[in-house]
């Protein structure tokens, strides 16, 4: 899955198959769980088929349903217990297919709403054996992206609903009851019942198509392969599909109606994507054909779907509007294909036995997507965007309430929780480092070795390592459990190098990186470590694997310490090391100089080095310097410009400062891409305008308006490029007019993505009244069903206190607007951007009142988010001021 990730960007303020291909596997039979397995069903029974007939109806927003479920009994039992939610059974009967002749056995059928189960009791006892079930049922269609779901958008033809299907993590059963977790794999034969004019689009490819004589059309899709109930997919609506050949499979995209020649450019590079996979991981993509499937609107907990076979994109995230897309846009559009299908195998093909190895899944596609840019995108020098992988995570993973990479689930909220940017990009960060430490062809052969092996089935991590660790002949396993089974950052202290006859010697101490300073022992990792100086050829490299080493590094030069940032550690230099270092910043490698600045940042925060190490730096950033850089200055620039908060007499000369150092540089590349330049220049320019925007900066304000009313004029007249920061400085400066104007441009828009993005900034006027606007508005109808939350969220980012305490204010309204698996973070995220005190007990009281004990973590993530922002707020702001004091003019 996609995860939405909430920005951190200035921006955002961001034919049936043939059996016979199969392996044996396929086919054993089915496994119960066993005790190394969570599971939260009997252990008596287990699937190998589902034959699921499907009748929606889109308009009353219901499903009837029939599903025959064949299934080995493997201990004598009279109950069968199967996951279901929402769903009212009409029918259940049981006939055995081990012995000739046997006649239906009815069930009696009794609900668990709590632990989402239905379990059918027969008048005796079932041998073990193989048999089919057979229910009869009824279910309800969502406007979330949750179970079965509908999404309405606006139209030339008027208003269209379409439906589709999300599954991950547990919400299969609403559809079809099952044995609804990642151990139980089995085969899907699925039909619907539905209107002659739709396109229905499932896994497999349509097998057989029968006109009924109401007019409606049955569709059937070919058997799937075996597999989760969490990858099952079905979506109907007024679509069409493009399609291309690559590597003897069919690519297609599926759009609404008219939408499909935004897809080209997803179509293209997906086949471009499906050959590199083939060859990276040895086992070629297995089904007959891979849909991406593009819905209108989002959701508050993912952006995309692996579903084998049929990955579901939100628009936003798979279609480029030539009018309207940045180059920000089209490399998300590419690392969400790329993520996506890098699942087809790593979670698809071989799935994790259970939620505890989440991480499996996620930390590998996130990793595969970043590898994907940088080995057919060079020009984005995706490479670089390691450091802010890194940042990611470490920002979670130094409060408290952080979690290892591998972690016990025991609930399905908690396997919810669970896809946070620990599991993704802490996962990524971790898989990074590894490869690095044991080779690139080392660490595919091993991947290769593992897809072999577990192809079909369900791992655990130690699976992972023991192929790797095999391939590379050197241990791996317990540096890898270092960083996956404890939580936390390891922090490397760099001492005093020393240079004799052309090589520096330095000792690296190992302690623990943490902005809340638990009150225990610090933790100890085996750290993989490069180090290197500046202007030398070679590097050098070892394990801190007793807390100490001391490094020979070839070369007299300035050292860096995690050069090339592979490793994830924070570098804390002795003031001599990060002297030498700052002063010929401007010559580092640009992922060092973003590693530097990154960690200089993140140590003052934490009190563990001064600020002004990080204002330094800033200041020797020299003027065309790369473009990632120039973005990276910018954020923690409007990171301080948001810590003084409202205090707007005291934020001046930081203000002053911050538009001293930007504005030179947004005048050096100008308002208008010039032919030939870097595409990373581009995300650079949006990012200095939104900033300045933001920073008041007059000129950029005034430009920003003038290109505004042009582009009332003349929709033409502004790029694409230019577009989203166009808008995002005006809507940010609106006043109720412009608001109005603005809102009424958006009830007008046609396209659903176009449309989305103008209620989005609706809601980031800084004017308080227009906020409050924006949140009434959030929950009419007006914005459309999956609008609303991201709305309010939006609303968040600037005026926390307000969104919160209206969300929460109306919590039974917000409720149906927000999909049921992310309430229990949703409303905790809301408070996170608060420096006010008052908020920390809001939470808490939040939580306690609507969060069982082991759902709230979120809400204690929230809690000390904001007691750290106070914290800093106290402890950094006075050294910023005596710093502009001394250096500012
Ligand atoms: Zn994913």
């Amino acid at each position: 899955m996609q995860r939405r990730l909430i920005a951190t960007a200035v921006l955002t303020l961001a034919a049936s198959l043939s059996l016979a291909t199969l392996p044996a596997n396929v086919n054993a039979a089915p496994r119960v769980a066993d005790a190394t397995v969570t599971t939260q069903l009997p252990r008596n029974a287990a699937p190998r088929n589902y034959d699921v007939a499907l009748t929606p109806d889109a308009a009353a927003g219901t499903f009837a349903g029939k599903v025959t479920i064949t299934l080995d009994v493997v201990t004598a039992t009279s109950t069968i217990t199967l996951n279901a939610a929402d769903l009212a059974f009409k029918s259940a009967a049981i006939t055995t297919i081990s012995t000739k002749g046997g006649k239906a056995l009815p069930a009696r059928t009794s609900i668990d709403k709590e632990a989402q189960t239905a379990t059918f009791t027969f008048a005796r006892a079932l041998a073990p054996g193989q048999y089919k079930l057979a229910l009869d049922y009824t279910g309800v269609i969502g406007t979330q992206a949750v179970g079965l779901f509908s999404l309405d958008y606006d139209s030339d033809g008027g208003k269209k609903r379409a439906l589709y299907t999300q599954f991950e993590n547990s919400d299969a059963r609403r559809m079809i009851p099952s044995w609804d977790e990642p151990f139980y794999k089995a085969t899907f034969t699925l039909s619907a019942t539905v209107p002659a004019a739709d396109m229905a689009v499932s896994n497999m490819p349509v097998a057989s198509r029968t006109n009924l004589p109401d007019g409606r059309v049955r569709v059937t899709f070919g058997e799937s392969p075996k597999m989760s109930t969490y990858l099952l997919f079905f979506g109907l609506g007024e679509f069409e599909r493009a399609t291309r050949q690559a590597e003897g499979t069919e690519l297609g995209v599926v759009t609404r109606k008219g939408g499909a020649s935004q897809a080209a450019f997803v179509l293209q590079e997906s086949a471009a994507i499906l050959k590199e996979y083939n060859d990276y991981f040895g086992v070629r993509y297995p089904l007959p054909k891979l849909d991406n499937i593009a819905a209108p609107g989002r959701s508050q907990f993912f952006g995309a779907m692996e579903n084998w076979g049929a990955i579901f994109t939100f628009e936003y995230a798979m279609l480029l509007d030539p009018a309207v897309s940045t180059q920000h846009d089209r490399q998300e559009v590419f690392v969400t294909a790329a993520h996506e299908m890098a699942h087809q195998w790593f979670g698809d093909l071989v799935t994790m036995a259970w939620w505890d190895d989440l991480w499996l899944n996620e930390g590998f596609a996130s990793w595969m997507e970043s590898r994907m840019s940088e080995r057919l995108h060079p020009e984005w020098e995706s490479n670089l965007g390691v450091v802010a992988v890194h940042e990611g995570a470490m920002t979670r993973d130094s409060v408290v309430t952080t979690h290892p990479v591998v972690q016990h689930v025991a609930t399905v909220e908690q396997a919810s929780q669970a896809f946070d940017s620990i599991t993704y990009q802490k996962g990524e960060s971790v898989i990074r480092m590894l490869e690095n430490y044991v080779g690139e062809l080392a660490w595919r052969n091993g991947v290769r070795a593992y897809m072999q092996k577990h192809k079909y089935s369900n791992t655990v991590s130690d699976d992972l390592w023991n192929s790797i660790e095999k391939a590379a002949g050197k241990p791996v396993k317990a540096i890898a459990h270092d960083f996956t089974l404890q939580p936390g950052v390891p922090l490397v202290r760099v001492g005093v190098p020393v240079c004799t006859a052309g090589e520096t010697s330095v000792t690296l101490t190992q302690a623990e990186y943490s902005r809340d300073q638990p009150q225990r022992k610090p933790l100890t990792w085996r750290v993989p470590v490069v180090a290197k100086t500046l202007g030398a050829t070679g590097d050098a490299r070892t394990v801190i694997d007793k807390g100490q080493v001391t490094l020979r590094v070839p070369g007299c030069g300035p050292l860096v310490v995690n050069a090339g940032q592979n490793g994830y550690y924070r570098t804390l230099y002795s003031p001599q090391a990060f002297d030498a270092l700052s002063l010929q910043f401007g010559a580092l490698p640009p992922v060092d100089q973003l590693g530097l600045l990154s960690d200089s940042w993140a140590l003052g925060l934490a009190g563990l080095a001064p600020t002004s190490n990080w204002l330094d730096l800033a200041a020797a950033t020299p003027e065309g310097a790369n473009p990632q850089v120039w973005s990276k200055l910018t954020g923690v620039l409007m990171q301080i410009h948001g810590m003084y908060g409202e205090d707007k007499a005291r934020r001046q000369p930081f203000d002053d400062y911050a538009i001293a150092r930007l504005a030179p540089e947004l005048a050096r590349i100008g308002w208008d891409a010039v032919r030939g330049e870097a595409e990373p220049v581009a995300t650079l320019r949006a990012d200095l305008i939104v900033a300045l925007g933001a920073l008041q900066h007059a000129p950029t304000v005034g430009e920003a308006q003038r290109r505004y009313l042009a582009l009332q004029r003349d929709p033409g007249s502004v790029p694409a490029a230019l577009r989203q920061p166009v808008l995002s400085v005006v809507a940010r400066n609106n006043d109720v007019a412009g608001w109005a104007a603005l809102r009424s441009a958006a009830r007008n828009e046609k396209s659903p993505m176009v449309k989305d993005q103008m209620y989005m900034l609706l809601a980031q006027a800084n004017d308080p009244g227009l906020s409050e606007r924006a949140l009434e508005l959030a929950l009419t109808d007006e914005p459309g069903a999956t609008n609303s939350a991201a709305m309010v969220a939006a609303v968040a980012q600037h005026a926390p206190e307000l969104a919160f305490d209206f969300a929460t204010a109306n919590m039974a309204k917000m409720n149906t607007r927000i999909d049921e698996s992310s309430r229990s973070r949703y409303f905790p995220s809301l408070a996170t951007h608060s420096a006010n005190p008052a908020m920390v007990a809001k939470v808490k009281s939040y939580a306690e009142a609507n969060l069982a004990p082991g759902s709230r973590r979120d809400a204690e993530t929230a809690m000390a988010e904001i007691t750290n922002r106070i914290k800093v707020r106290q402890a950094r702001l006075p050294e910023i001021d005596a710093w502009l004091a001394k250096h500012a003019k």
